[in-house]
């Protein structure tokens, strides 16, 4: 039986308002705070539909850095295409 590597990372999006309306410092923190469902690989980017953040996330996913990405934005309706 193979075992499959979880190597989760976690995207706090900043963009379309939601930095305004949430404290991200905090959210960061709960993420990977040392709680028992805590992520390391946490990063932050004001889109990461496009951009930086967009090419960033692309990267850690090519290179096999993470295997499993959480994108906390937008609803997954908005962005299908680029997150698929
Ligand atoms: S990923 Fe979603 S929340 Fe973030 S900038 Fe793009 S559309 Fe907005």
């Amino acid at each position: 039986m193979s075992k499959f590597e979880r190597k989760p990372g976690v995207y706090l999006c900043e963009g379309c308002g939601i930095a305004e309306a949430v404290d991200m410092d905090e959210l960061e923190e709960d993420v990977t705070g040392g709680f028992d469902f805590s992520v390391s690989h946490c990063k932050r980017a004001a889109s990461f539909c496009t951009g930086e953040g967009y090419e960033e996330l692309k990267k850690d996913v090519a290179d096999g850095e993470v295997n499993q990405a959480i994108i906390a934005g937008c609803s997954p309706r908005v962005m299908t295409r680029e997150f698929d």
